[in-house]
């Protein structure tokens, strides 16, 4: 018998924790050969999502309905960080406690990682229901942060998955603080499948996400993984001096050939030019510096071995 835990981050969800368990519970009677618990994350919810996680726990066990809860709302990464980080099990799934992630889902889910897959994620393949600026922004998000970051992230791929417990525990020696977890899940590696699915609407309560609210995680997610803003004042810098020099020649041939006499002006703005090209390219190597500072305070493995027969998997 394998065991699954799902990971449940949950702010204000009072309604939908109960119904949640309800959900799974009937996935999984109907599927032989796996256990299952939920570890419910509260983050610091000012409902009664606390008080409806601890009625489901004495009426179906500590075992089967395990909770952290919060001291305040860290929000949805560290309430993710919590669970993987507390999680056991063969497999480990993360799911949203809306039922936005169908747990209906899970079958074919499982069924992937048996077939020797490490991760199978669900992607959103219809919006409906989404405002259509919210699905423009993130379709040029995920556009621009698979350019210029080494990360690849799926169009529509959402936080639900599944995967084994030795990817989840790779996640955790992640210990980076600011954390993105869409970006952390491509980093660690592994084979990660994709099975597709229509967008639902949330069973009750509201989204948590305003639209600035995920403007600024769409930013939070590009500077976590992207180090190119810091990088590329060197290369508008050298163009600018590249430029200077450029057109020093073409006036300086002009002067020679009588086209146009070489006023103080010209050497004033020439001199501007260069002299602000080498400040851009000066700032771009401090930069190069501050990139690489910046990604040894992540602290993160060097390192993450799948198999080996000498026991060393990470770092
Ligand atoms: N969530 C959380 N902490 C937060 C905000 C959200 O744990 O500060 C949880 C929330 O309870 C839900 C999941 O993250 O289970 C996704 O949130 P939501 O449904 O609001 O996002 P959306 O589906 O609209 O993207
Ligand atoms: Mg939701």
């Amino acid at each position: 018998m394998k065991h699954i835990e799902i990971i449940v981050p949950c702010y204000n969800e009072q309604e939908c924790i109960a119904k949640l368990y309800i959900e799974v519970n009937k996935v999984f009677s109907q599927l032989s050969g796996y256990s299952f618990s939920l570890l419910y994350i509260n983050d610091g919810s000012s409902d009664d999502t606390l008080v409806e996680i601890q009625k489901l726990a004495s009426d179906y066990g500590d075992d089967k309905i395990r909770y952290i809860s919060f001291a305040r709302n860290f929000g949805k990464e560290a309430a993710i960080y919590a669970g993987f980080e507390n999680c056991q099990g063969d497999y480990v799934a993360l799911m949203d406690a809306d039922l936005q992630h169908p747990p209906a889902l899970l079958p074919d889910m499982i069924a992937k990682l048996e077939e020797g897959h490490d991760c199978c994620g669900a992607r959103r393949v219809s919006r409906n229901g989404e405002p259509i600026i919210r699905s423009f922004f993130s379709r040029g998000f995920y556009r621009i942060i698979n350019k210029v970051t080494s990360m690849k992230l799926v169009p529509g791929g959402s936080d639900y998955r599944i995967m084994t417990k030795q990817m989840a525990d790779a996640i955790v020696s992640l210990s980076e603080r600011e954390r993105f977890i869409k970006g952390i899940m491509s980093w660690v590696g592994f084979d990660t499948v994709w099975i597709e699915y229509k967008n639902v609407e949330r069973f009750a309560g509201n989204s948590k996400w305003s639209f600035w609210g995920l403007a600024r995680y769409a930013w939070h997610g590009f500077v976590s993984f992207a180090t190119t803003p810091l990088r590329a004042a060197i290369w508008l810098g050298i163009c600018l001096v590249s430029a200077t020099v450029v057109y020093a020649v073409i006036l300086l041939k002009n002067t020679l050939s009588g086209v146009r006499a070489w006023e103080d002006t010209t050497t004033i703005l020439l001199l501007l030019m260069l002299i602000g090209g080498v400040i851009i390219t000066l700032l771009g190597v401090i930069g190069e510096y501050m990139a690489r500072i910046y990604l040894e305070l992540k602290g993160r493995p060097i390192y993450i071995a799948k198999a080996s027969n000498i026991g060393k998997m990470v770092k």
